[in-house]
């Protein structure tokens, strides 16, 4: 026998909104999550993510706006109408109970007839690869494992959607990355519609078709990973994701063609519909570092400076560069015997125009 899921339904998020007492905890929170998606909320702690997730799950006050599962308006509904499958940080399961008894509990409470509460609750052990350890207690599992039983408690009983908040944060940085893998590998044979929310980027970029960043309880952007990382919408989502250097500056176009400029050292042509008061995004990658002396390539911006400071991070060395008033991040790949530029070496960066994004100040 294999086990199939329901068909998979979409999330509907419109319009949400919630305080606790004087604080707006969300405002205006508004998302379509796709049938059969893999949906990160990812953003800073305290940003509104767990509090979004349980108002999906029914927990907590019910918010303004409307919840949809499916075609089906859940916002007043309690938990326990709603099908959804929880999955939380601390595992949450019965001490007391066997494995097979704790993945077993849901069935058992929606009056599944026994004998096909053993077969189910195999497969679901089954799925996620610890069939072996049915009659052991958690106590006698490692973290990772109790992780697994906690899924294959919340996909057993076939919910409509799953969710899980911060499941990976009680593992070591290894078994992490093993459990998101093994996440996503379930989630697709399953079609399971799936939100999960983490603070880490690297866990939401690996995993999900699209991410929701949320800071303060507002959505700064949604989209595709490489989306967000190459083209953010702004300050807090260009520094959120990975390293950014972020220059204040201004695009005006007094040559006849937009240009950004900045403390008189930095003048870059852009082809963006930004003027006045602007910053300039890009990544320590994007850019090259040279000793004094490099020919520009077509299409590259020169810039001159100094290397204040530099850092080894295993796969590049991260050098702090001074240009003018501007403290640049440039990242240079790492290879066996490499050596390094030394602090206060003049050095020139090459930066190809078509690389950094330009925002205009909100
Ligand atoms: P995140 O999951 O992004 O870390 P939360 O959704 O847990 O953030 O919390 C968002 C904000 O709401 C925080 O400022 C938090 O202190 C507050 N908050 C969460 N739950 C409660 C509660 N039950 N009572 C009062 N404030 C709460």
């Amino acid at each position: 026998m294999s086990f199939t899921m329901n068909e998979s339904v979409g999330i509907t998020i419109d319009n949400v909104g919630l305080r606790f007492g004087n604080t707006e905890v969300l405002k205006g929170v508004n998302m379509e999550i796709k049938p059969g998606e893999f949906f990160a909320f990812l953003g800073p702690s305290g940003s509104g993510k767990s509090t979004l997730l349980r108002a999906i799950a029914g927990f907590g006050p019910t918010p303004s706006g409307r919840i949809l599962i499916g075609d089906e308006d859940v916002t007043k509904l309690p938990p326990h109408k709603r099908n959804v499958g929880m999955v939380f940080q601390s595992y949450a399961l019965w001490p007391h109970m066997t494995v097979r008894k704790n993945v077993a509990f849901g069935l058992e409470e929606r009056r599944v007839p026994k004998n096909q509460i053993d077969d189910l609750v195999d497969e679901a052990l089954d799925l996620v690869g610890l069939k072996h350890l049915a009659d052991r207690r958690p106590s006698q599992l490692s973290g990772g494992q109790q992780q697994r039983i906690a899924l294959a408690r919340t996909i057993v009983v076939k919910p409509r959607v799953l969710l899980l908040d911060e499941p990976l944060s009680n593992l070591d940085a290894n078994l992490r990355v093993q459990m998101r893998r093994d996440i996503l590998a379930l989630q697709r044979k399953l079609g399971l519609t799936t939100i999960f929310v983490t603070h880490d980027q690297e866990e939401a970029n690996t995993t999900s078709d699209r991410i929701a960043v949320l800071n303060e309880g507002v959505i700064q952007q949604m989209g595709a990973p490489v989306d967000l990382y190459d083209r953010p919408a702004n300050r807090f989502v260009a520094s959120f994701l990975g390293t950014a250097n972020i220059l204040d500056g201004a695009v005006d176009a007094a040559d006849g063609k937009p240009c950004f400029r900045s403390n008189g050292k930095i003048s870059i042509p852009v082809t963006s519909d930004v003027q006045g008061d602007a910053c300039l995004v890009f990544r320590p990658q994007n850019a090259a570092i040279h000793q004094a002396g490099v020919a520009p390539k077509d299409g590259e911006i020169l810039l001159q400076g100094a290397i204040r400071d530099r850092e080894f991070l295993g796969n590049v060395v991260r050098y702090g560069v001074a240009v003018g008033d501007h403290y640049l991040l440039v990242d240079d790949i790492h290879q066996n015997g490499h050596s390094y530029l030394e602090p206060g070496t003049a050095v020139e960066l090459t930066l190809p125009a078509d690389r950094p994004v330009v925002l205009g100040k909100v």
